[in-house]
């Protein structure tokens, strides 16, 4: 079999790989994307898109984020309701005004659905070459790149992008690090029909039990009156647990006193699938032997939130940005490729600290009452929560501890 020959290849077609792929064309460059799933793929997830997935499709080429809106099957969101341990509740909206003329800042759609638009757009690019239904099994190094084969496809690139997961094949190869399970949690998700007193704005509920602390239950309100529910928890938490995660589940919306009204007359349509996040509080070098790493293969997965749609598609635009000039300079050698790792920390990283602060402060289940209960009282509080969401300067101001202080002792 003869190798076909690229000048990137991106191992992945989720929002990260694909991301890459559709920033990186209009360069002209030889792309091959390879997928180990037949498109339209579903993928276990909350499904639920945040301001900073619609802030990187806005600057796609072609119109995505116009496409997106006016094309794709898919829920408006205005806002989180966070439910503490002892069940009260506050709502935070993502906007301080709301502007019905205006699209919504967050939305809810399924993955199979999402996936498959950011998929189709790459079919538009006459140089990008789709391998699908082809898993990766081998990665080695030659002389001026990489070579990447499947059963049947032998690529050789001049660089690799590593965006395949959690279970990257391409992490090993680029810096095989071990991590510890504190970097993990486990999520389990389901579709249901009848959840009731679902929010009239589709506000995202995240229930923090005090059995999940820090994860969270969620209730996601998706298109046809579904509901996406789930929960993740920590993965050193598993083994402590007698129950399954299914079992607990069930146990959760039959018993649970938050939950189980709202699930009485419930009916689950789609079985209980679990996947693994990798979480942003390991840090670890990107970039090396002709290699970047994105989205979940690089651990970008915000550690209080769980999101990681919209970080694993800004790391697609900074590796965009970082092999533009690769490309340029015909330089690839790991200390250029290094300025991909600063740029990631400058931009997704740093953000990373405040999230890995409040998800130590939703391990006390005491004091997420507390903060829960002062946001209730005070407005000051749910306006710095809603600029948490909006509001990237904040975001960063909030890794300083004082503003914890204030949200404590005000
Ligand atoms: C239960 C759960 C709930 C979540 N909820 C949310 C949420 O509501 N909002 C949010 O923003 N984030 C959420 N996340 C996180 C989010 O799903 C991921 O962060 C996001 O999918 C990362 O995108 P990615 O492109 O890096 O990887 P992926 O979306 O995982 O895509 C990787 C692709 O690589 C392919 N691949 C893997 N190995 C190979 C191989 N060897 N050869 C070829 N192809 C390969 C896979 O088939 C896949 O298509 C959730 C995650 C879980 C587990």
């Amino acid at each position: 079999m003869s190798t076909q020959d690229f000048d990137l290849i991106i191992i992945g077609a989720g929002p990260a790989g694909c991301t890459l792929a559709l920033k990186l064309a209009p360069l002209g460059i030889r792309i091959a994307i390879i997928e180990k799933e037949i498109f339209p793929r579903d993928k276990i997830c909350g499904d639920a898109l945040s301001g900073k997935v619609l802030n990187v499709l806005k600057r796609l080429p072609d119109n995505a984020y116009t496409d997106f809106i006016h094309m794709v099957d898919k829920v408006p969101s205005w806002g989180i309701r966070f439910v503490a341990p002892n069940l009260n509740s506050v709502d935070v909206p993502f906007r301080f005004h709301k502007d019905p003329e205006q699209p919504a800042p967050g939305f809810i759609c399924t993955r199979k659905v999402f996936d498959t638009f950011l998929f189709d757009r790459l079919k538009t690019h006459s140089n990008i070459h789709i391998f699908q239904g082809e898993k990766v099994i081998c990665l080695d190094r030659t002389t001026n790149g990489v070579q990447v084969d499947s059963i049947s496809h032998h690529l050789h690139g001049r660089i690799l992008a590593g965006a395949d997961g959690v279970h990257s094949i391409a992490r090993k190869f680029c810096n095989p690090v071990t991590t510890d399970k504190k970097h993990f949690c486990v999520g389990i998700r389901a579709y249901f029909e009848n959840v009731l007193e679902l929010h009239p704005e589709n506000f995202i509920e995240l229930i923090f039990l005090k059995s999940l602390l820090p994860g969270y239950f969620w209730i996601i309100p998706s298109a046809d009156g579904m509901v996406n529910a789930g929960f993740a928890l920590m993965k050193g938490k598993i083994p402590e647990r007698k129950e399954s995660m299914s079992s607990h589940f069930s146990h959760l919306i039959k018993d649970h006193p938050f939950l189980a009204p709202r699930f009485k007359n419930a009916r689950q349509v789609s079985k209980f699938e679990a996947h693994t996040l990798p979480l942003g509080t390991f840090d670890l070098r990107r970039s090396g032997n002709r290699t970047l790493l994105l989205g979940d293969a690089a651990f970008l997965v915000d550690p209080f939130s769980g999101e990681g749609i919209g970080n694993a598609m800004a790391s697609g635009e900074i590796a965009a940005e970082v092999l533009t000039n690769c490309f340029g300079t015909n330089d690839f050698s790991d200390e250029t490729l290094q300025l991909y790792d600063s740029r990631i920390h400058r931009r997704i990283i740093t953000e990373f600290r405040t999230s890995a602060m409040m998800q130590k402060l939703a391990n006390s289940s005491l004091l997420f009452n507390l903060v829960v209960n002062k946001a209730r009282r005070n407005e000051e509080i749910r306006n710095m929560l809603t600029a948490m969401f909006t509001d990237e300067d904040l975001k960063k101001k909030l890794t300083r501890p004082g503003f914890y202080f204030r949200v404590l002792f005000k």
